[in-house]
């Protein structure tokens, strides 16, 4: 089973908001809990990292969770609460003790600029053990990760082998978002494992809708998401932008409203599996009941929330 793992499910400010007294912040912090949510991000299996935000060093250690092994990195927008650049730096020299994978970033230009500066210095990607790939929306990837580490990996002194992963390959539909300023160009995406020991015996390999920071779908990616049915694409999962909860609609983000709906369409478009496990993610306290209430309203439509931690086998 491919393991999709949220590392962060909350908005921008964080859910409590970092300076918030209202009082969906105030019954956060009293329940603790599922109500704590970090800026947003994603892993598939132990190897993709969709969005290394501002709380990736919080996420990892809060969850335990080790990224060494983490060889490719998808980034929706150089948004400040998906886009730390600083979590590429910590792969450098002296701050880390062991030999690393080289990681594959793919990401806009926009993006790319934020990552190869930290504290006003141009940084080299072979400094990071990265290889820095620049995307834009509507396009197709193929991304193979794991097998025999790399023999241009530089070992330091006395180190451990880099983990050795199972070779995997994901094919990767980028889509348009409706969010944000056309020169960050924005996007989200379509994740499908195509081999790998996850992807073995599988009827169909395992696939992903990841859409966050994202309003109504374009008229450009419904054609592509259609495309993408008409090739045998069926979503096991979906995380979907909620931001605006309960709130009015929106043209950059989504209210619960809207989020249910494109999963409603997602279904009649005939893109979901019949198991499909569809999530709304990216909440902000401004329109997001506590995670309690969230459950009880989601429930009916057969949508569950995302949370820190939540593991989703698909
Ligand atoms: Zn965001
Ligand atoms: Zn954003």
């Amino acid at each position: 089973m491919v393991r999709l793992t949220f590392l962060g499910s909350g908005a921008a400010e964080g859910y409590p908001a970092l300076w918030c007294r209202c009082e969906r912040c105030t019954t956060a912090r009293q329940r603790g809990g599922r109500n704590l949510r970090f800026r947003s991000s994603a892993l598939v299996n132990d190897d993709l990292l969709i969005d290394p935000g501002p709380d990736m060093v919080a996420a990892a250690v809060r969850l335990g969770q080790d990224l060494a092994p983490v060889q490719a990195t998808l980034v929706t927008h150089p948004h400040t609460d998906h886009l730390e650049a600083s979590t590429f730096f910590w792969r450098r020299k002296g701050f880390v003790g062991t030999a690393l994978p080289v990681l594959d970033v793919y990401a806009s230009r926009a993006s790319i600029n934020r990552i190869t500066r930290h504290e006003g210095r141009e940084i080299a990607a072979e400094s990071i053990h990265a290889r820095l790939h620049p995307i834009g929306a509507f396009q197709q990837l193929v991304i193979t990760t794991g097998g025999e580490p790399q023999p241009d990996i530089r070992f330091p002194e006395g180190s451990q082998q880099p983990p050795i992963t199972p070779l995997r390959s994901y094919e990767v539909r980028t889509l348009g978002a409706s969010h944000a300023e056309p020169a960050m160009e924005p996007m989200f995406f379509a994740i499908r494992q195509v081999a790998g020991p996850e992807a073995e015996g599988r009827a169909a390999p395992p696939t992903l809708l990841y859409a966050t920071d994202t309003g109504p779908f374009s008229e450009e990616a419904w054609t592509t998401l259609r495309a993408l049915g008409e090739q045998g694409w069926r979503f096991d999962a979906t995380a979907i932008d909620s931001t605006m909860g309960l709130g009015a609609d929106s043209k950059g983000h989504m209210s619960l409203r809207q989020m249910a709906w494109h999963q409603d369409e997602l279904a009649r478009l005939g893109l979901l599996s019949e198991t499909a496990q569809r999530h709304a993610h990216h909440f902000s306290h401004n329109g997001t009941p506590p995670y309690e209430e969230l459950v009880a309203h989601l429930a009916p439509q057969n949508i569950q929330p995302s949370w820190d931690g939540l593991v989703v086998n698909l």
